[in-house]
């Protein structure tokens, strides 16, 4: 038997042997937390005192889940599969699939993701005659989302104005409306289960006497609803119960904007009784000079629950700092810096390149592209989120839910067949008058139109009878031609790429059914799978679908049910090809977790890293700032960062002072790569006057500033920083004009930006 144990130090090991008791691990970034929680679980199974399935352990992303089941696999001799080991949303899913009846759902519910949330709510809001200027359908989806994710319906919301009563009647109508397509949106999964454990109180029992062991990965980031529903399961205040065992870093907490409540930790602790509180403070990602940063930054937040890292290994390689004068220099010198690592022997995926926001990547991408560096973007445009395959898609959903109104919209006339907007409006108005799907209304739709509308009835009902017995990825392929998918891209100019990504779909069906263990030969429509069966369900004297506690789960989704969901679930991974070396892209939040041998945080500058939008909340700029620490904590032996005093983003050029986070970095751990940008006298360049003057920043400028007539010598350059009586400190972006007439632009950080003629401007040099 493998000795679990021995890669411990003391604390670790207490933690992954305590009993079972409700205990939380708070340590800070790289101290074995996630690797305590998998050690944990293996334990328990290997000294028999719990089955695999008395397990239930949640993590914050797929690839997190699937890391997981990988490592328990490599230190324990049996298969995972069947474990409860997901995501909040994947085993939500799960648990409602298993019990849809009981949740009210139909068996072949879909997962609306929020881009399809977004249209149906556009479509609810134009059905109802609702005026979108007043109740913008972000908005609107905003408000659904967070009241659920509170764990309220709409009866529950307290609406105090006409606006917010009338987004109340506009959330039940949304709720009646996915009842009736059979979809549920994501937070949906999450209240739904909650609601079915709360009210019925056999199937609560029945899985608190089930898991015995519930262990929550970075448990900072859970939000109120998922909370409650651990308390639910961990039998909190009830006969039964198991233990929960939570493990998290209130310096890592970085989804308040999405309901996450870091003071569920403290309740935590508060309401369970917590006796078991366990500290890891030794760190064994980092190097020195990489830790030093981050604890010397994350020093600067308040109201932080207090703890230490510290590591044995040394000093390692200073920070590196880079000031480039343009994104584009920023994503030149990233490639520079990258060649070398790799020449160095990096491999490429051990290389992350992270960024506050989605919209820097494109600039990188392109650079990378031009290079011909192979990358991989987390949380972009994911596979199944273009365009193509979400049409393929939308087939599959109609041939398994013919009610799923969104996926009936996308496709009902792509490819063209003739079906024109006054057809669909006839058929809205019939499906709204009788309360019904669309598809169930076609035959209350009269002459031309219906007959149309027939004929798209005929082919999805044909293509699901032609499918009846084939496997899933057999079941792809037909429906990518009966769709006529493929012939409609095979006509299109720029269609190649396309009919590739369908042509992906058959073989990403095929790693599917051989990684989720269906029969290779199961047929699509059919459930359930064939590991399975150990488990059927068995019925309480309540008549509640129920199961041994120790037997396998059985998965009541057919192959092509379990394809749709994952389709819709799997948030964040990758676009590459699995297992190809490549650097690795994506957003500060989606590295949570993650390590890397070098990481690059690019674009710290202030409006952007710390992001604008957090000067406007409470307890923001410490919110980006445990970002930061986030980021500069994925890295284990290289750190960079980078900002540019010249960015162009949405469309607009923006001039940017550098991040105040630099201002909270250990001066000694640091290496300036670049000098600060060349002096540029003024008058001597004209540069990027005229594009200043098309971009937001420069709409600021209408409240430039004149205060007292003072010549001002030929002094001013770009790049120097200034004072300004009202605006406070800023830096010059661009200077027009010569002698007497000389305007500068003027960047005062959190004052915007300013054109300020500078004979008469009162400016100090700093
Ligand atoms: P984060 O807060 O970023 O999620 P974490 O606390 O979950 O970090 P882990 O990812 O579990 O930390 O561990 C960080 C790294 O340290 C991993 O590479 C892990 O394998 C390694 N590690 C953890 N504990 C030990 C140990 N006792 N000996 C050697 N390496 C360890
Ligand atoms: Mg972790």
């Amino acid at each position: 038997m493998q000795n679990l144990l021995h890669n411990l130090n003391p604390e670790q090991l207490a933690a992954v042997t305590l009993p079972q008791q409700s205990a939380l691990i708070l340590a800070g970034a790289g101290s074995g937390k996630t690797r305590v929680l998998t050690t944990r679980i293996a334990w328990l199974i290997q000294t028999g005192q719990v089955s695999p399935a008395g397990i239930m352990a949640v993590t914050f992303t797929n690839k997190a889940a699937k890391e997981m089941l990988t490592r328990l696999s490599a230190m324990l001799p049996i298969s995972t599969r069947g474990m409860w080991i997901g995501t909040f949303h994947g085993l939500c899913n799960r648990f409602l699939r298993t019990h849809y009846r009981d949740a009210a759902l139909p068996q072949a519910f879909q997962i609306l993701d929020s881009q399809d949330q977004l249209s149906m709510i556009k479509r609810l809001l134009k059905a109802n005659n609702v005026d979108d200027e007043k109740y913008p359908a972000k908005n609107l989806q905003y408000f659904i989302n967070n009241a659920k994710d509170q764990g309220l319906r709409a009866n529950k919301v307290e609406a105090y104005d006409p606006i917010e009563r009338r987004m109340v009647e506009l959330y039940e109508l949304y709720d009646q409306q996915c009842q009736r397509e059979g979809v549920v949106d994501f937070a949906e999964l999450l209240l739904r289960s909650f609601e079915l454990l709360q009210r019925n109180q056999p199937l609560r029992e029945h899985y608190q006497a089930r898991f015995k062991h519930i262990l929550v990965d970075e448990f900072q980031d859970t939000n109120d609803l998922q909370y409650n529903l651990l308390k639910l399961l961990a039998g909190h205040g009830e006969q039964f119960g198991g233990a929960l065992f939570a493990v998290g870093d209130d310096d890592q907490s970085i989804y308040a904007f999405r309901g996450a409540n870091v003071g569920n930790m403290s309740a935590f602790e508060r309401e369970f009784r917590v006796e078991n509180l366990i500290k890891l403070e030794q760190n064994y990602r980092s190097h020195g000079h990489i830790l030093d940063s981050a604890n010397q930054l994350i020093a600067n937040n308040s109201k932080r629950l207090g703890k230490n890292l510290r590591t044995d290994a040394g000093h390692g390689e200073p920070v590196r700092i880079y000031e480039a004068s343009s994104d584009l220099e920023e994503a030149q010198w990233l490639i520079e810096e990258i060649k070398s690592l790799i020449a160095d022997g990096a491999s490429r995926s051990e290389i992350a390149i992270l960024y506050r926001s989605n919209a820097q990547s494109r600039v990188i991408e392109h650079a990378l592209f031009a290079a011909a560096l192979p990358y991989t973007v987390y949380g972009g445009q994911r596979y199944f989120q273009r365009a193509e395959v979400k049409h393929a898609i939308a087939y599959l959903q109609l041939m398994d839910n013919p009610h799923n109104d969104s996926a009936f919209l996308r496709v009902v006339n792509f490819p063209t067949r003739g079906i024109g907007m006054r057809s669909i409006e006839t058929l809205q108005a019939a499906a709204e008058q009788y309360r019904i799907s669309l598809y169930a209304a076609v035959p209350y739709v009269s002459g031309k139109s219906g007959s149309s509308l027939g004929s798209f009835v005929k082919l999805v009902e044909g293509a699901r009878f032609e499918t009846q017995q084939l496997a899933l990825p057999e079941m792809v392929r037909v429906v990518l031609e009966a769709s006529g998918l493929l012939t409609h891209y095979g006509n299109e100019k720029e269609g190649a790429d396309r009919i590739e990504n369908l042509e992906q779909m058959v073989s990403a069906a095929t790693h599917f059914v051989q990684e989720e263990g269906f029969g290779q030969g199961a047929p699509a429509h059919m459930g359930p799978r064939a590991d399975a069966q150990a488990g059927e369900a068995i019925l309480n004297q309540d008549g509640i679908e129920v199961f041994d506690a120790d037997a396998p789960l059985p998965t009541v989704m057919s192959p092509l049910s379990a394809f749709l969901s994952h389709a819709s679930l799997e948030a964040g991974d990758a676009q590459a090809q699995a297992g190809q070396d490549a650097l690795q892209l994506m957003t500060v939040h989606s590295a949570k977790g993650l390590e890397f041998d070098a990481v690059f945080i690019t674009g710290l500058e202030e409006g952007l890293f710390p992001h604008e939008s957090s000067s406007r909340e409470l307890d923001g700029v410490d919110e980006e700032r445990r970002l930061m620490y986030v980021a500069i904590t994925r890295a284990k032996k290289r750190l960079y960062m980078s900002f540019t005093q010249q960015r162009m983003l949405h469309g607009q050029t923006r001039y940017n002072m550098k991040s105040r986070f630099f201002d909270e970095l250990p001066e000694p751990a640091l290496k300036w790569m670049s000098p600060r940008v060349q002096a540029q006298w003024f008058g001597n360049k004209k540069n990027a006057w005229d594009d200043a003057k098309f971009s937001s920043a420069g709409s600021d400028n209408k409240i430039a500033q004149q205060i007292t007539q003072k010549q001002t010598g030929p002094g001013w350059r770009i790049g120097e920083s200034v004072e300004h009586a009202k605006f406070g400190e800023g830096v010059i972006v661009n200077i027009e004009g010569g002698g007497g007439n000389a305007r500068a632009q003027i960047n005062f950080g959190r004052a915007g930006m300013k054109v300020l003629d500078l004979s008469v401007a009162k400016l100090e040099r700093l």
